[in-house]
């Protein structure tokens, strides 16, 4: 079990009269990890020292971000062996996805630290004689990311590298599910060298989220709110962003369509489906939820993918045997998953492989013949308990993927690739790979989705976007002509 701190201008810290809150592992109840309980003001010290730091931070060169950011993705990766055993013991997920984890987050760095000479305004032509009139990208101020518990590496790297790159300071919330996870990625900043004050780490209880969130972002000096997580705490969160005119990025649930057309090569479409569906026993943002199969070849898909998800290994990840689906987050993503279960079947579907859980080591599970008066068509499950619906042609396919209020990835299975881009072409959804899977990340790419599932973009320039403030400055270099 690991005693906690945060941190606060370089030092760790405890919170305000020293109250804790714990973490406990989801398969045994015991406990993971104990975290100091944030208050409001702790919050409020936590965004003061970034204030204070961003007044020298904001004005260092791109070489010296960078180098703090290389040593940062080294320090992160030197740190697997605790990430591994830190993401089983909070979350439960499997050894593999927290590799994966540190694999890409130390990438997204190491992104970030490239981007740092990409932070780029133009000369845009003026009409005043003599006027040099240029867009300008400067640091926005001090940025407070949210991040969550599911992919915890990458998603809590992700809401402070691409910031601090672009010369911002920044207040990053953990999770109360993995606080210490979180933990690791702020020393791995600290081991870098970053200076006090540019990257400060706070946790809170979770009764406690609402009032030190809206604390940090009501402080004048916070310019920019990131935050990865449900769609229900992102409105939350987009209502206290515009009662404060603070902008925010947005990054919420999923119900990622894969749809499988009728001349779709069914062994990489099971491939595909399992490995969207079933990675981190679906609870990524990315997971495919809705496998949408042509009727012409739905027998033979289901049959194969079936199959193939019986045969994925389930169990503890702290075991040395190396699992697939290890633990899911807790007894309520099972009760969630259970209903569905049951809905679904009192309606009509048909269970082709898996069954209902009784502890949070859940098995994949599948429902074929899912129709739009279940609940499961609708609604994300955020577990390995994953749909088939049967369609007839593109038209119902299309139709299908769009029919949901969620639109973060997407995928479609065909062999003629003309046909299935354009597919794609038409689904509501912020991503979309044609015969490729819908959990696909790289930091790079512009990341983000559409309807409920968010607003703005992570990754590459996109991120610079989103955590500059861009500004029309002039310069008159000739006598400047008034009317009066
Ligand atoms: P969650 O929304 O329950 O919690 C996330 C964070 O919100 C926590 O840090 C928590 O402290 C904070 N929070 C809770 N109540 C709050 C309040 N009233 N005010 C302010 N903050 C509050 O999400 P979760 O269950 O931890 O994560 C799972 C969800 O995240 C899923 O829906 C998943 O699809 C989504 N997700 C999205 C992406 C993406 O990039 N789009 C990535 C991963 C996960």
């Amino acid at each position: 079990m690991s005693d906690m701190s945060m941190l606060i201008n370089g030092l760790k810290v405890t919170a305000e009269r020293g109250a804790t809150f714990e973490r406990r592992n989801p398969l045994d109840g015991t406990i993971a990890s104990r975290a100091p309980a944030a208050s409001p003001a702790d919050a409020v010290m936590a965004v003061e020292a970034a204030a204070e730091a961003f007044k020298t931070w904001s004005q260092t060169g791109p070489g010296e971000r960078r180098a703090l950011l290389l040593k940062a993705a080294d320090a992160l990766e030197a740190k697997t062996p605790q990430f591994i055993e830190a993401v089983a013991a909070e979350t439960g997920a499997a050894g593999s996805w927290a590799g994966f984890n540190v694999f890409l987050a130390a990438g997204m760095i190491r992104e970030a630290a490239a981007l740092t000479t990409q932070v780029c305004g133009e000369v845009i032509p003026s009409d005043i004689p003599g006027s040099l009139a240029m867009s300008v990208r400067q640091p926005a101020g001090v940025v407070l990311g949210i991040a969550p518990w599911n992919a915890p590496v990458i998603l809590g790297t992700r809401a402070i590298c691409v910031p601090l790159a672009c010369g911002n300071t920044v207040v990053m919330k953990g999770s109360e599910n993995c606080p210490r996870t979180h933990q690791l990625i702020i020393e791995a900043f600290q081991d870098a060298g970053f200076p006090p004050g540019v990257v400060n780490y706070i946790t809170n209880a979770p009764a406690d989220a609402g009032a030190v969130v809206e604390a940090m972002v009501a402080h004048s000096a916070v310019r920019r709110v990131n935050f990865t997580g449900s769609t229900r705490v992102g409105r939350l969160i987009a209502m206290t962003c515009a009662k404060y005119l603070k902008p925010v990025v947005l990054e919420l649930g999923g119900k990622a369509p894969m749809v499988v057309l009728d001349d779709a090569d069914i062994d990489d479409a099971v491939n595909g489906a399992a490995f969207g569906a079933f990675a981190n026993s679906g609870q990524i943002c990315m997971s495919t939820e809705r496998i949408i199969v042509d009727h012409k070849i739905a027998d033979a898909f289901v049959k194969k993918f079936a199959d193939k998800a019986k045969a994925l290994p389930l169990g503890d990840p702290r075991k040395p045997e190396p699992v697939v689906l290890g633990s899911v987050i807790g007894m309520s993503t099972v009760e969630h998953c259970n209903a569905l279960i049951d809905d679904a079947l009192a309606k009509g579907a048909k269970l082709v492989c898996g069954e209902k859980a009784t502890t949070t080591l859940m098995p994949a599970t599948i429902l074929d013949h899912v129709t739009p008066a279940m609940k499961i068509y609708h609604e994300e499950t955020f577990g390995p308990v994953k749909c088939i619906v049967r369609v007839n042609g593109v038209e119902e396919a299309v139709a299908c993927a769009n029919d949901n209020e969620y639109g973060l990835s997407a995928a479609v299975f065909g062999g003629d690739i003309a046909r299935a881009f354009n597919v794609a072409r038409r689904i509501d959804s912020g991503i979309c790979h044609v015969n490729g899977p819908t959990v696909h990340d790289e930091a790079q790419m512009p990341f983000g989705g559409v309807k409920g599932s968010g607003l703005g973009r992570f990754g590459g320039k996109a991120g610079i976007h989103e955590f500059t403030e861009l500004r029309w400055v002039t310069l008159q270099t000739t006598p400047r002509h008034y009317p009066f």
